[in-house]
Order: structure tokens, then C-alpha cells, then sequence
């Protein structure tokens, strides 16, 4: 049975993380979301947290246990694009999406894994992309940091599985938030013809799946890597 403690949400503030947020709260979990505004919405509580930072994220994961309690199950949701072809790739643009995507997300869940480990429970949620497997022009740097993240769950799967703790990987495919709303109207004709759903997902159809992922019915769920995509990534 689940223990005393809080879900921490990256990114929840907004899009995808912010639905993860109502949907974990609805489903009797305190939750505590973090992103670098550090906004509450809903009166959600929250923190001030930059993944491409790491004392930022030491500060921040100790501010949420003093205030809040163990952190229990942390869904690694924030995350950035700077596409653009590996011609033009600048090094910025590879050093900080690497950093908010894949490294914060880790040093975030080693800070984590700690109080877990002692409550002999927790669940370990990583929010990927369809772009992990299939590849994306002008995305070297994102799907990098996408396809990380499954070695990274699949890795600590396998440490953490005798001490209750479960680390999974959902990946969407095209959601309407603001990270879609920037693609212009021919890309998105033309990502829609090969979508067999024929449409984007809601946040809300993503966080049913890291819901399900955070409760005790999910138990025995462990290192996988669970497509959100409308059928888009099948084969991949
Ligand atoms: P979004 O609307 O652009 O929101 C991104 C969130 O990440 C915001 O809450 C943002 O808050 C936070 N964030 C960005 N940089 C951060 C940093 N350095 N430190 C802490 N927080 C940071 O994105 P979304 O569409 O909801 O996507 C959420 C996740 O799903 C991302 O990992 C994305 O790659 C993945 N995904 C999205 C889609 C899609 O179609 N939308 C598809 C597949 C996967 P602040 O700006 O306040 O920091």
C-alpha cells in the first residue's frame, strides 16, 4: 500500500505536467509541481525549481520534503525542444536540452530514490516521446534526450525492483499544448495524415496513463515504455 509522502511533478505548472497535477490530486495524491516560474496553479502547491541547474534542483528537492513531506513518486514531465538540423545545432542548443531533458531528470530522481528506498516504495515516472524511437528531423538533440530517458528507467528498474520502486516511461506522441502550438499549420496537416487516430491527444489523455502509473494497481509495472500516440510510433 501506498505510503505517507507526495508526488513531485515537474513541468506542472502548464500543458501535459499541469494535467498530471489534476490528475493526481483527483486520484487522493498531495502533489507538489516544480518548474522554473515556480507558479501554483489551482492552488496547487509548488516550487522553484531549473532542471539545467543543479543547485537549483538540490535546494528545490530539499525545500519539498521539509515543507511537504517524502517524495514518493516524482513524474519527470518538464521539458524543452530547440529543433533545429545538426548543421546548425548549435552547442547551446545541445547543452540545454541534454540538461533539462536527461541529466536534471536525473540528478532530480537520485535525489528522490533516497526517501523511497527507505518507504520501501515508490514509482518513478518518465515523460518521453514518440521522437525516442522513431527519430525526428531536426530533433538530434531532443530525441538524444528522450531515448536516454528509457535506458535510464529501464536502469533503475532493475537497481530499485527489490526495493518496491517502479520506474516507467510513458511516451506521447503529439499533444495540444503550448511545445505543439508553435509548429505551423502544414507541419501539422501533414503530422495528422500519419497519426492512425487522425488527431493530437489532450494532456488529460497522458496523465490517465502516469496516474495509473503512480497508484498501487500499477504494482507490477515495471521498466516500460508505455505509447500515448494514437498509433503513430507503432513498430518503433
Ligand atoms: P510545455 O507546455 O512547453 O511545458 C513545459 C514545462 O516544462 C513547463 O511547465 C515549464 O515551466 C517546464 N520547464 C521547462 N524548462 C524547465 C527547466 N529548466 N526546469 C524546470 N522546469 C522546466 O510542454 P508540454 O507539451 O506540456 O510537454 C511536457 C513534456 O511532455 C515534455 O517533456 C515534452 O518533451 C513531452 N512531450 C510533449 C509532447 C507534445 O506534443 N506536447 C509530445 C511528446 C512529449 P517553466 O517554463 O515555468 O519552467
Amino acid at each position: 500500500m501506498r505510503p505517507e509522502g507526495v508526488v513531485l511533478v515537474t513541468g506542472g505548472n502548464r500543458g501535459i505536467g499541469l494535467a498530471c497535477a489534476r490528475r493526481l490530486r483527483d486520484a487522493g495524491w498531495s502533489v507538489v509541481v516544480g518548474s522554473r516560474s515556480g507558479l501554483a496553479p489551482d492552488g496547487l502547491a509548488a516550487v522553484s525549481l531549473d532542471l539545467a541547474d543543479p543547485a537549483s534542483i538540490e535546494r528545490a528537492f530539499d525545500h519539498v520534503t521539509q515543507a511537504h513531506g517524502p517524495v514518493i513518486a516524482l513524474v519527470n514531465n518538464a521539458g524543452i525542444t530547440a529543433d533545429t538540423l545538426l548543421m546548425r545545432m548549435s552547442d547551446t542548443d545541445i547543452d540545454t536540452v541534454l540538461e533539462t531533458n536527461l541529466a536534471g531528470p536525473i540528478r532530480l530522481t537520485r535525489a528522490a530514490v533516497r526517501g523511497m528506498v527507505r518507504a520501501r516504495w515508490g514509482r518513478i515516472v518518465f515523460v518521453s516521446s514518440v521522437v525516442a524511437t522513431m527519430g525526428g528531423p531536426g530533433q538530434v538533440n531532443y530525441a538524444a534526450s528522450k531515448s536516454g530517458m528509457i535506458g535510464v528507467a529501464r536502469s533503475l528498474a532493475r537497481e530499485l525492483g527489490p526495493r518496491g520502486i517502479t520506474a516507467n516511461v510513458v511516451a506521447p506522441g503529439f499533444v495540444d499544448t503550448d511545445m505543439t502550438a508553435e509548429l505551423d499549420d502544414s507541419r501539422r496537416e501533414q503530422i495528422l495524415t500519419s497519426i492512425p487516430l487522425g488527431r493530437y491527444a489532450s494532456p488529460d489523455e497522458i496523465a490517465g496513463v502516469v496516474t495509473f502509473l503512480c497508484s498501487d494497481d500499477a504494482g507490477y509495472v515495471t521498466g516500460a515504455v508505455v505509447p500515448v500516440d494514437g498509433g503513430l510510433g507503432m513498430g518503433h
